[in-house]
């Protein structure tokens, strides 16, 4: 069975190009009827807070994608860990090391002087003798001095590395005794029958440390995705000054989850050149293998565009619901369905279809002056009073089509041209002349409201 997992760590929020690579572990294990599990990696106290933590899970509920089980602590698996620690030890696979900050800075300075990387030396690595005094020593793991290791990634292909261009005995344990990232996250990855990692590129340098982790505990290792970044226009990594980087922005800002979720998977993933997928469609289709080996590019064009094709396939009742935490209710309104049809054909996003209904709800309080000139012409005032009077004199009045086809009537009747009516009659009703069609509008409002917007301009 396929089990992946999505392990961030509580630094901040959720940023997009992590929900990015949490979707494609959850689309992989659902497409394969497997395992997806949440484990917040919270074991660094002095950055890791309650509060990002929640904001991960909340920004994961919104999205809607469901995690297996019960939401992984790492701060709660310290023993675990320790256990872990321990028996390394006892193996003589990892020791402790007394070097002193002052003697760690000699060896680095040492190093850099002779043009050569930092490493450790490994001078503790087969001491015996007694420990100096005062120093809490850290614990290191013993990793390979010779050879090479590879890593096969199902995206990069097969890389090998040399060991001495990028190993020392690392550190698995800090002077407080708190575990390293690389330590905690293979023990988890494998205790949790991890057998599919997809994460960002920028940890594939920490695979290497990693498989030193697998080997030294007889851990089995999972099979690797480091899915390449998310950058900007420019071709530099996404940051805030892109636009929203928090997935909750994008809340904010009027997304529907399964627009962002459908613009992320197309994000270094492709099939074909379909851009649309139901979450079924992608659930059937997505496959790691074949996500792209370059980085991908950011277009903000194409999200929007994705999110008003999702908002025009909402049903108005679902519609109407999500407008309400921008402001727009439409809950008792009995001519939603007309407004929604019209103006959800021209909404990027929730915040500008609630601007819209907003507008075409309520009565306009003052008139463009630009446009009053434009609208208002010397016979405006009988133009409207005449179709103000079919108006009264009509008590069923429902559909866009009933209240165009007494515009008609005043036209032929007046023998004037259909501007005549349209524009000081849109002015009346919207107070600017912008705005769907003067005929939805009026079976928005309905009758009583559209006369007192006409009476609004013509008194
Ligand atoms: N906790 C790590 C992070 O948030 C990710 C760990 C992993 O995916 O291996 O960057």
């Amino acid at each position: 069975m396929v089990v992946t997992r999505f392990a961030p760590s509580p630094t901040g929020y959720l940023h997009i190009g992590g929900l990015r690579t949490a979707l494609f572990s959850w689309l992989w294990a659902r497409r394969n009827g497997g395992k997806f599990v949440l484990r917040i990696e919270d074991t660094d106290q002095s950055r890791n807070n309650e509060a990002a933590a929640q904001a991960i899970v909340d920004a994961f509920e919104w999205i809607g994608l469901e995690h297996d089980g019960e939401i992984l602590y790492q701060s709660q698996r310290m023993g675990v860990y320790q256990m872990y620690i321990d028996q390394l030890l006892q193996e003589g696979k990892a020791y402790k090391c007394y070097m002193s900050k002052e003697e760690l800075d000699a060896l680095r300075e040492a190093q850099q002087a002779r043009k050569e990387r930092p490493r450790y030396d490994g001078r503790y690595r087969d001491f015996t003798g007694t420990p100096p005094e005062g120093v809490d020593p850290v614990i290191r793991i013993k990793a390979p001095t010779e050879g090479s290791i590879t890593v096969y990634d199902g995206i990069k292909g097969e890389v090998t590395f040399n060991v001495d261009d990028i190993l020392d005995d690392f550190i698995i344990a800090r002077a407080d005794g708190t575990p390293t990232y690389n330590f905690v996250v293979a023990v988890d990855d494998a205790l949790m029958g991890i057998n599919e990692v997809i994460r960002g590129d920028d940890h594939f340098s920490n695979t290497p440390k990693q498989l030193v982790v697998y080997e030294a505990l007889g851990f089995k290792a999972p099979a690797f995705y480091h899915v390449p970044m998310i950058h900007n226009s420019e071709g530099k990594k996404l940051s805030k000054r892109d636009g929203a980087t928090d997935v909750m922005e994008y809340k904010r800002l009027g997304y529907r989850p399964e627009a962002l979720l459908n613009f992320l998977v197309r994000l270094g993933w492709s099939h074909g050149d379909q851009e649309i997928f139901s979450m079924e469609e992608m659930k059937k289709l997505f496959d790691p293998n074949t996500i792209n080996k370059s980085a991908s590019i950011y277009n903000t064009e194409k999200l929007d565009w994705l999110n008003a094709h999702y908002i025009k396939n909402l049903a108005n009742d679902a519609l109407a619901h999500e407008l309400l935490p921008f402001g727009a209710d439409l809950k008792a309104h009995d001519k939603k369905e007309i407004l929604l049809d019209a103006l959800k054909e021209r909404a990027k996003t929730l915040v500008e279809l609630a601007e819209m209904v907003k507008e075409v709800l309520t009565a306009p309080t003052a008139y463009d002056e630009k446009a009053f000139k434009k609208a208002v012409k010397p016979d405006s005032k009988a133009v409207l009073e005449a179709f103000a009077a079919k108006v009264e004199a009509t008590p069923e009045l429902h559909l866009p089509t009933d209240y165009h086809a007494l515009m008609e009537t005043v036209v032929s009747e007046m023998e004037i041209g259909f501007g005549k009516i349209g524009m000081p009659l849109r002015l009346a009703l919207m107070g600017k002349l912008s705005g769907p069609g003067v005929d939805t509008i009026m079976a928005s409002i309905g009758r009583e409201e559209t006369l007192a917007r006409i009476a609004g301009l013509t008194a």
